[in-house]
């Protein structure tokens, strides 16, 4: 009988060893997009700074085209004013003059505030780059790691396989029969130790005959609060 319990023990470790394992590998896509999502969040918010940037050179470009635009105007007007006749000429074509003056300063304003952002975007940019070089060296860096324990834990969960096919031809068959039976029952853990005289797998104490008949190992013993199969272990 010992023997019997023995390898229901060790069939009982390789199923936690195996569940433990199968947790692990069940949140792996989890962890892979979770990685992929924070690179291309870091990505997006690059992107949409290019893109901005972009927009300020468009504006820029036709701020400096307008700006050329008058200056022709103002050169001509200016150039006019030794001909004009009249008085009411001349002045108009005076204000003309200062109006485009006017203009032209306000759009160099927007020239300059445009270029100030310019520069802040183009700042923040050169930072993200250098902050994106070493987040996807490290997001790939756990990729791989990632990757490196899938293919070890898949191993050893095959290992694991071949070891429970083993020790489950080893047991007698109405043995292992109760065995699933109970594991199904009581949430996947089928064999417990019991340790001065508590169960360890509900913490409930165990009746002091049932513990001394326990010490013996000479049959199946099962936990009176939690149906587990309990064997003796020495403190
Ligand atoms: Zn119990």
């Amino acid at each position: 009988m010992r023997e019997q319990i023995d390898n229901l023990i060790k069939l009982q470790g390789i199923e936690t060893e195996s569940n433990g394992i199968r947790l692990i590998l069940s949140n792996v896509t989890q962890r892979l997009n979770g990685l992929s999502s924070r690179l291309s969040g870091v990505e997006q918010t690059t992107k949409n700074n290019e893109l901005k940037l972009d927009e300020l050179e468009k504006s820029y470009r036709l701020y400096k085209s307008d700006v050329e635009m008058n200056i022709s105007k103002l050169k001509k007007s200016q150039e006019r004013l030794a001909s004009i006749k009249t008085n009411k000429e001349y002045l108009s074509l005076l204000k003309g003059i200062e109006d485009l003056k006017t203009i032209n300063s306000q759009i160099e304003d927007q020239m300059l505030e445009c270029l100030e952002q310019m520069d802040d975007i183009k700042k923040f940019l050169a930072d993200r780059a250098n902050e994106y070089k070493n987040f996807s060296g490290q997001v790939n860096k756990e990729k791989q790691t990632i990757t490196h324990e899938t293919e070890k834990n898949n191993k050893r969960l095959a290992e694991l396989d071949t070891e429970w096919k083993k020790f489950s031809g080893k047991i007698d068959p109405k043995l292992l029969k109760i065995y699933l039976m109970v594991r199904d029952k009581a949430g996947g853990i089928a064999v417990t130790s019991v340790k001065d005289a508590v169960c360890c797998g509900c913490n409930m104490n165990i009746p002091p005959q049932m513990y001394n008949d326990l010490q013996r190992c000479d049959s199946l013993k099962f936990c009176p609060s939690c149906q587990r199969i309990i064997y003796w272990k020495d403190s």
